[in-house]
């Protein structure tokens, strides 16, 4: 087993893997930026080294303060979590170079992931079914135009080394192309470093359905089911449940194979998703994310499985705990994505002093947080503060608990998302399980939850408080629906 683990993050998911090392008996150490000295995540550690300034361009994304913290404390394994190092196998490779085991798949499956053309390549020589377009690197606007009109308009321009939504943009005809193209090029040389942009067909109105893989280094990789991930804003997650309801036990099981083909494609091991969209009946493999997913616990909810745990057992060498046939799937699981926004102010970041704060607890609740009263939520990083999580033994007690857990949850001194989740979950269209990612557009759920936080709020004036406010859900949304007719 590893003996000591640096963790090359911040926030919930640091605390989330110091609590899986913790659970092994492994020593943490944390690193942090001027921003995080008082975070959670540093408190918890059983040893934390300053790596720098709160932006993460001078800590966070650091390598050589990272791999110098981890030589200085004597740390042989480093989790990057997800985000920053997750998907850089410079860092990785670096690591090696050190002694460091990465906790994470293998050099070159991170490098064939991490661009989305060369993996379009490799899965379609595998056998993976993919999204119709060209694998290309796209420069030129006549060529462009000619291989979309080959497609057939709407097409979407992608970066190929984008994630996180960023450098996604569809062009409904041709008169769109030429400055979409420019646009993109330059977003993804930008945020990426890489201009390189791919074309492929748009697909209207998708579920995006995605599977968990977990390989080890002995041969063996299974797959642990599906997480349904279409509550989506500008191709961000917000909302994510499983079992997904689109689709059906059959071909549940034929994408759960190809997850298997694509990671096994790959050579891979360790924690990886295999994201794809679905459309009636057929699927399309998106983009492998060779890390921990935000949305894991869920996962973790219906199966039992600790995923943290296993990639660190994976990367000290041992081999998985389970086989295909000894996961099974129990129940229902959401995760909410807490973020600090304000609905009032175009759901803009909103850092701040956490001057009130009280987690749900009881049955089924799972809370995974960065966060506690008093500390001063930093403006620099993700505007995710926690993550919600529920379990139920189906789909319509899951939703009520987590209105039940909504309610309970008390943050204040700063503003959050929460309101939006409790629009969603009161929403008959997401009861009835029938969204796919154009949901929040569709049902006019933004609009709806600035209404909704409008009407509590003057709700509250009038000293009525919750109950009033649970009301006026009911009532902005029965109001929205017959408009809708
Ligand atoms: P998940 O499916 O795990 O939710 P996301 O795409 O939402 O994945 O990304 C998780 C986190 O990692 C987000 O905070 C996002 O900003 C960040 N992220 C993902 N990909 C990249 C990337 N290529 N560059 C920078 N940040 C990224
Ligand atoms: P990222 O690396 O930013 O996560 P993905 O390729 O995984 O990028 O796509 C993110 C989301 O964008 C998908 O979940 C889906 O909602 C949307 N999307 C991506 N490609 C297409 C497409 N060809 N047609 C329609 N929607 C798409
Ligand atoms: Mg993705």
């Amino acid at each position: 087993m590893l003996s000591k683990v640096l963790i090359a993050n911040r926030g919930e998911i640091a605390v989330r893997i110091m609590r899986a090392c913790k659970e092994l008996g492994i020593p943490t150490v944390a690193v942090y930026s001027d921003a995080d000295k008082t975070a959670l995540f540093v408190r918890y550690a059983d040893e934390k080294i300053h790596i720098g300034s709160a932006p993460a361009a001078q800590s966070y994304l650091v390598k050589e303060k990272i791999i110098e913290a981890a030589l200085q404390t004597g740390a042989d394994g480093i989790h990057p979590g997800y985000g920053f190092m997750a998907e850089n196998s410079e860092f990785a490779t670096m690591c090696a170079k050190n002694n460091i085991e990465f906790i994470g798949p293998p050099v070159p499956a991170m490098e064939l992931m991490c661009s989305k053309i060369d993996s379009k390549i490799s899965m379609i020589k595998a056998g993976v079914s993919v999204v119709p377009g060209v694998t290309e690197a796209i420069s030129d606007h006549e060529r462009a135009k000619n291989i979309a009109h080959e497609i057939g308009y709407p097409v979407m321009l992608k970066a190929s080394a984008g994630g996180g939504g960023i450098g996604i943009v569809k062009v409904e005809n041709e008169s769109e192309m030429e400055k979409a193209l420019e646009s993109v090029r330059r977003l993804a040389k930008s945020s990426f470093g890489d201009d390189a942009v791919f074309i492929e067909k748009y697909i209207h109105e998708p579920h995006h359905v995605e599977f968990q893989v977990i390989g080890d280094k002995h041969g063996h990789l299974i797959h642990v089911f599906d997480r349904e991930c279409s509550v989506q804003r500008r191709n961000q997650k917000l909302i994510e449940e499983t079992p997904s309801q689109a689709i059906s036990p059959e071909i549940r099981e034929a994408m759960g194979e190809q997850a298997k083909l694509a990671a096994n494609t790959a050579g891979y091991y360790n924690a990886g998703t295999c994201e794809f969209m679905y459309k009636d009946g057929k699927y399309y493999f998106l983009e492998m994310n060779t890390r921990l997913q935000v949305e894991h616990p869920i996962t973790e909810m219906i199966t039992g499985v600790d995923l943290a745990r296993e990639q660190l057992r994976v990367a000290s060498g041992l081999e998985l705990e389970y086989k295909q046939e000894d996961i099974k799937t129990k129940g229902h699981s959401i995760e909410c994505r807490i973020n600090f926004e304000d609905p009032l102010n175009k759901f803009m970041p909103c850092p701040g002093k956490i001057t009130r704060y009280a987690e749900p607890s009881g049955p089924g609740i799972r809370v995974d947080s960065g966060i506690y009263q008093g500390f001063q939520f930093p403006p620099y990083y993700d505007s995710m503060g926690a993550k919600l999580i529920v379990w139920a033994e189906d789909r319509p007690r899951a939703i009520e608990r987590m209105k039940r857990a909504l309610w309970e949850f008390q943050i204040g001194g700063v503003k959050t998302n929460i309101p939006f989740h409790e629009v969603v979950m009161n929403d008959p269209v997401f009861k009835a399980g029938i969204y796919n990612t154009s949901y929040i557009p569709n049902n006019n759920i933004m609009e709806r939850v600035v209404k909704y936080v409008e009407e509590k709020k003057a709700a509250a004036g009038n000293g009525k408080k919750v109950a009033a406010a649970m009301a006026a859900v009911e009532t902005v949304i029965a109001a929205s629906q017959s408009q809708q007719g």
